[in-house]
């Protein structure tokens, strides 16, 4: 069941979004050769604490860390580690935090140092195929027309969809209905209404679309090794389009 939120819900889910990213922006400044994903995760720690907020992530079915950082080839739920980035990384930061009773949620991937030209295609083509995607947001639309549009930019690029993991529904709970896939017709699934919140997330690969799970249970990383981006936003659908709530 797709949970429609009032106004004054919507609102109050503003909080944890803007939380969210903001701690999202700082890391454009603060991730570069040499610091660790376990650094970057005690900064979103610190940040949870000194806004009140709880981090979302943080024992959510067992994931030990309040941010997913997800290097290179890590696709998405990455544990943070002491080893340092290096120049020529690209570094996904998945991150979300409970406040107030609402929860938010964003992602974004950064460059670390200087990348290669096929990695910075693939940040911008992800982060483009989220856009178009949002683009579609409005109330009438199909869910499946969001789908539709970020598989649409992303195969147009060269680049392939991950199947295994989807954007959501988002509120009182991390997860709520619907499953927002990558990929897909449009036309179908559910009607878009106003007071939906959605969490839109494309996970776009360099190389193919498949991906393996690691031992430690959450890590995915493409089974060909190349790299695999990430950006979400977490939006509202309003009357006659959507909000980013994720923003700064
Ligand atoms: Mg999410």
């Amino acid at each position: 069941m797709i949970v429609i939120k009032s106004q004054q819900e919507v609102d109050r889910m503003r909080n944890p979004c803007r939380m969210v990213a903001e701690f999202l922006q700082s890391m454009r400044e603060v991730v570069k050769p040499g610091i660790t994903t376990l650094e970057l995760n005690q900064l979103a720690e610190q940040h949870c604490i000194s806004h009140n907020a709880v981090p979302a992530f943080k024992g959510y079915g067992g994931f030990p860390f309040a941010i997913c950082s997800s290097p290179n080839e890590v696709v998405v739920h990455g544990f943070a580690t002491d080893n340092p980035l290096r120049d020529g990384d690209i570094i996904s930061i998945d991150f979300g935090v409970l406040y107030d009773g609402f929860y938010g949620d964003a992602a974004i991937t950064l460059p670390v140092g200087s990348i290669s030209l096929e990695k910075q295609r693939l940040l911008k083509s992800t982060e483009a195929s989220l856009y178009a995607g949002l683009e579609q947001v409005r109330p009438g639309a199909h869910l499946s027309d969001v789908s539709a549009a970020v598989q649409q930019v992303a195969e147009r690029d060269g680049f392939s969809v991950v199947r295994e993991f989807v954007g959501h529904g988002i509120g009182r709970e991390l997860h709520e209905d619907p499953q927002i896939p990558n990929y897909g017709s449009p036309g179908t699934g559910p009607v878009l209404k106003q007071g939906m919140v959605l969490a839109i997330e494309p996970m776009i690969n360099a190389g193919t679309r498949h991906v393996k799970i690691l031992s430690d249970g959450w890590t995915a990383v493409t089974k060909d090794g190349r790299p695999s981006a990430h950006f979400e936003h977490t939006v509202a659908v309003t009357d006659e389009g959507y909000e980013i709530l994720t923003c700064v």
